[in-house]
């Protein structure tokens, strides 16, 4: 599934291929649904309407115009490609047409993804987006927020950060990794941490996520950046997926175990 970074690097080619502004001439679905039934109507309200921005929320891309914004979400599989004529695979079910010839299709095989319509003005009522936390690249998500956030929470730091109401996108493989960097043992009481360690997390949440942007994402998954090539590089993880192999730092064997549903990954050394 595309975390995150992966989708940021999608939100950035999306943006550099529609930075003309062109205006969305036509919005052809070969099926009325992915996740959820897609409005038509209401996404082809938005026909001559032109994309003055592509922004993202959680892992929700915004394409948006003066009248509303079209949502999307990759889901598990979904990717945007710019589509010369000609271009149609299996599973692409949306194509966007722009009245500059530019065509942008959405496949997903397994159809996990969404497409919706925010009305303008509307985005914080949305029900996608309402109940989203902090934005973990913003300058809002501090240390001292962190640290309010998790005030009586027993629940472990692990699964406390991957809460999307507290923080978004900070998924399974990142949450491990920015625990090792901050030296925080994953199952660590939530309201235990102090305010010094939760700068640090944080710190470590945004380095983590900054790095796996300018790699342009992990490639483990099976995912295409916005051009349609699949050309990530292998991000090296320090814990993820370790099990039984050397610290990086301390040479000490990585420890598993299943977390809040999840596999976890640290050092008992290095993460106290
Ligand atoms: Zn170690």
């Amino acid at each position: 599934m595309p975390e995150l970074p992966e989708v940021e690097t999608v939100r950035r080619g999306l943006e550099e291929i529609l930075k003309d502004h062109p205006v969305i001439d036509k919005i052809e679905l070969q099926r009325k649904d992915l996740r959820d039934p897609i409005p038509v109507k209401k996404v082809r309200s938005l026909i001559g309407q032109k994309i003055t921005s592509v922004e993202r929320r959680a892992k929700y891309l915004l394409l948006r115009t003066p009248q509303g914004s079209l949502l999307s979400h990759l889901g598990m599989t979904g990717t945007w490609r710019v589509a010369k004529p000609g271009d149609e695979r299996d599973h692409d079910h949306i194509y966007l047409h722009f009245t500059n010839g530019l065509r942008l299709a959405y496949r997903d095989p397994r159809r996990f993804g969404i497409f919706d319509f925010v009305a303008l003005e509307q985005e914080a009522q949305h029900p996608k987006l309402k109940a989203l936390g902090y934005e973990p690249l913003s300058e809002s998500f501090t240390g001292e927020a962190l640290h309010k956030l998790l005030r009586g929470k027993v629940v472990a730091i692990k699964v406390a950060i991957m809460d999307q109401k507290l923080v978004v996108g900070v998924g399974n493989i990142y949450a491990s990794e920015a625990l090792f960097r901050a030296k925080i043992k994953p199952v660590t009481p939530s309201l235990k941490l102090s305010l010094e360690k939760c700068e640090k997390l944080v710190a470590s949440i945004k380095e983590i996520l900054f790095e796996a942007i300018q790699a342009g994402g992990s490639s483990i998954s099976d995912f295409a950046q916005a051009s349609g090539e699949s050309g990530y590089f292998q991000t090296r993880f320090k814990v993820y997926d370790r099990e039984g192999e050397k610290c990086v730092i301390c040479g000490a064997k990585i420890r598993a175990q299943t977390l809040g549903g999840r596999s976890t990954y640290w050092c008992s050394s290095c993460q106290k």
